[in-house]
């Protein structure tokens, strides 16, 4: 019995305007007619809002903020439309394989034994190099540990990727350049605090619409609070903005080393704290001393900065200056610094910022960045689901990390392959060169998110590639190349954890069955496993939560620590943030400092104690400006940039089947500068042409004030105006993320 249309928008309305003013969403007692109510994540962005899931006759009929949880019951338009894509009829609800050409429902045995038999020909033929895993930012944290150890301990391959190296591989690179460990030091309540906001490469508006929210009411209940927003778009996040500054884009870090030069020529720094906890490092990863670190930014003053980066000498004074005189500074951060060249040196210079001015480890006074999936911390990046990484931040390329979970895992020393396995662009290289012929994919869509995607569609297409994906939809443009597909059960249809931003553990529980023959992907991949050959000790779990206890045991003897949220424990609370080293630690608000991060101990001698690094002392470094892969010239005389809108989620396939969010942007456009389109002739609703290096395609334009000249934008949503056919792969060295914000493109009226 599903809740009626009209009894479903009433809903929904609500609860936006409810968002709208500012008020929690309340349940009425008795008035909802719900059967029961069952505590669950937000299915979409890195936010990862509580929600509250409305159960009638046995289906999900509505979703609600959950009020214990950090969004305090506010959910944006998104994670409350829901159940009709829980119910598309798109749903995959039984095991595909393709034969003739066409996806072919088969049973759960042909469909497993199929790709465990594909998968062994290629490991006796090719090795264990030739196969590999590609997931999600999006699958459960017990989904993404048990296919990173099937594939690492069982098949002894290390080709274990997932779309987070696309959005937040950067940010790893400089957490752990910078502290030694991944993930923010912070938390969301810093925004409570912060009487500064920076700004930079997030509209966090769109993007994370409830923790805008947030940041607005902080502005709102403050009139000193002060926003910066840096990003060359005028987005909805800059119109809050006290300063608004835009720029060239790729010049983020001459801005940033520009931002450190007035801080200290105005002694706007701290040396009580970069005196004590601070190394100063080269790029040769050389200690050097203050005085060196001067030298190297006297080729970033100001003035030098404006010449590069058309910012305004004046405003990249008054930037610093509110940064550093702020009681306060929270810097906020995502894609538009992560998604670059040398996204974890852009990293590294806000890092930075805060260590050079002390604004760290105090209540709104951190660097944060923003993840843009709900699971990429908790799943991707926490149990070690990319191809360098082991469980809770061990590294495959150390022989003492690889003998500790051969230990816990019970394998025999050596097991463990000691190279680290491909990155993702490498990875779909490797499958258009023949090299990787087997690929498992759960949760995930890269025949349309990777960037230059004509080149890995072709990859994919490949005849003697196979590819095998765990997918609930299958309009998804990936299942176009799919030979087999295996139906999971969606979200609220099964039990398990995502951790989001803020290095908080929420558990999505089950609140109705899936459909058809939808299965768990914890027991797909367990089923698979043990046909392909893996030693079934391995994969000896019936469920999800038995997932979980051994991922809590793992990830024990670590500064991750999170023993003390068990299964119980997680059903009763709303969330949970590590380390919580036992089952009455509360979870950690600040890491790093003494009385507040359980892996200090309380006698310990200093307050700050970046315990990620040898001597306890984080990094400032001295990392030059360098500008993007494929700046605009005279035949490409644009700046391509992509991104999201607040009604889409990625790749549109839960998103587009809403038809209020549809009909809010029904399609992908081009937004232009007005100078850049009255040049040009183009008026609002024209056509016009963007042609790159790699393809060209048609768009309608949006005039606006949004971009600035030279630069124009596409969301990239939309399967039927793919925008990463015109993106560039070239991506940064250290972290290997793709630069999908900068590419040089052509504009023409059509
Ligand atoms: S802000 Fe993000 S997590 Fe929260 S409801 Fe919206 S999409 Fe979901």
């Amino acid at each position: 019995m599903a809740v009626s249309r009209r009894e479903f928008l009433k809903a929904s309305a609500a609860a936006t305007a409810l968002m709208a003013i500012g008020a929690p969403v309340v349940k009425a007692a008795g008035s909802d007619g719900m059967d029961r109510w069952v505590k669950g994540v937000c299915r979409f962005c890195g936010t990862g809002c509580g929600v509250l899931v409305g159960v009638r006759g046995g289906k999900a009929v509505m979703v609600k903020g959950d009020p214990n949880n950090h969004n305090a019951g506010f959910l944006c338009l998104k994670g409350a439309l829901m159940p009709p894509i829980i119910y598309a009829k798109e749903r995959v609800t039984k095991p595909l394989i393709r034969k003739n050409g066409k996806l072919t429902p088969v049973s759960w045995d042909e469909a497993l034994d199929y790709t465990a038999g594909k998968f062994k020909a290629v490991l006796k033929s090719d090795g264990p190099n030739a196969v590999a895993f590609y997931g999600s930012g999006q699958a459960l944290t017990e989904e993404t540990y048990l296919a990173s150890k099937i594939f690492k301990a069982g098949l002894r391959c290390n080709n274990v990727e997932g779309n987070p190296r696309l959005c937040m591989a950067s940010a790893v690179g400089g957490y752990v350049t910078t502290f030694g460990k991944d993930e923010p030091m912070g938390s969301y309540e810093d925004i409570d605090a912060a009487t500064c906001f920076f700004i930079i490469g997030s509209n966090t508006s769109e993007c994370h619409p409830i923790l805008f929210k947030r940041i607005a009411s902080r502005k709102q209940s403050d009139k000193n609070v002060k926003i910066i927003v840096v990003d060359p778009r005028k987005t909805n996040t800059a119109r809050i903005a006290d300063l608004h500054v835009s720029f060239k884009p790729g010049t983020d870090l001459a801005i940033l080393n520009a931002m450190a030069y007035h801080i200290i020529q105005e002694e706007l720094d701290n040396p009580r704290f970069h005196g004590r906890y601070v190394n100063f490092m080269n790029n040769k990863k050389e200690k050097v001393s203050f005085e060196d670190y001067q030298k190297f930014l006297a080729d970033y003053t100001p003035e030098k900065a404006e010449a590069l980066s058309g910012v305004p000498a004046a405003t990249i004074r008054k930037m610093a200056q509110w940064f550093a005189e702020s009681s306060a500074t929270m810097s906020l951060w995502c894609m538009g610094i992560n998604q670059r060249i040398r996204g974890v040196w852009a990293n590294n210079l806000i890092h930075n910022l805060h260590l050079l001015t002390g604004k760290i480890g105090k209540p709104g006074s951190t660097p944060f960045s923003l993840t843009g999936q709900p699971n990429a911390c908790g799943g991707v990046r926490d149990t070690g689901g990319l191809s360098h990484l082991l469980p809770a931040g061990r590294l495959i390329k150390k022989a003492e990390h690889r003998a500790e979970m051969e230990k816990l895992w019970g394998l025999a020393p050596g097991t463990i392959n000691p190279k680290p396995g491909l990155h993702t662009v490498a990875l779909y290289n490797a499958l258009g060169q023949g090299k990787v012929k087997a690929l498992l994919m759960l949760c995930t869509n890269p025949a349309h998110s990777l960037p230059n995607v004509n080149k890995h569609q072709a990859a994919l297409a490949r005849k003697d590639t196979f590819v095998c994906v765990i997918e609930a939809f299958r309009d998804a443009e990936t299942l176009k190349f799919a030979d087999v597909v295996l139906p999971p059960a969606f979200w609220c249809e099964r039990e398990g954890v995502y951790g989001c931003s803020e290095r908080r553990y929420s558990l999505i529980s089950k609140a109705i069955d899936p459909p058809g023959q939808a299965r768990p992907s914890v027991n797909i991949l367990v089923d698979l496993a043990k046909r392909m050959g893996v030693d079934p000790k391995l994969v000896n779990f019936k469920n999800s939560a038995e997932v979980w206890d051994e991922w809590r045991a793992v990830a024990r003897p670590t500064p991750y620590n999170f023993w003390g949220m068990t299964r119980e424990r997680m059903r009763k609370e709303s969330g949970i943030r590590w380390p919580c080293p036992d089952e009455k630690h509360p979870g950690t608000n600040i890491r790093y400092v003494r009385g507040e991060d359980p892996n200090i101990p309380k006698d310990h001698p200093r307050k700050y104690h970046f315990y990620g690094k040898p001597d306890g002392r984080a990094v400032i470094w001295l990392r030059p400006y360098k500008g993007a892969a494929e700046e605009p010239d005279a035949q490409y005389p644009f700046v391509l940039t992509t991104g999201r809108v607040i009604d889409h989620w990625h790749t549109g396939t839960m998103t587009m089947k809403v038809p209020e969010l549809r009909k809010s942007f029904p399609k992908a456009y081009v937004e232009l500068a007005a100078a850049d389109a009255k040049k040009m002739g183009i008026n609002n609703g024209d056509n016009v042409k963007l042609e790159t290096r790699r393809d060209k395609m048609v768009f309608q334009a949006r005039v606006s004030d949004v971009c600035r000249p030279g630069l124009v934008f596409v969301p990239f949503f939309d399967v039927h105006l793919l925008i990463n056919k015109l993106t560039l792969d070239a991506f940064d060295p250290g972290s290997k993320q793709p630069e999908y914000k900068i590419c040089a493109v052509r504009v023409s009226k059509v």
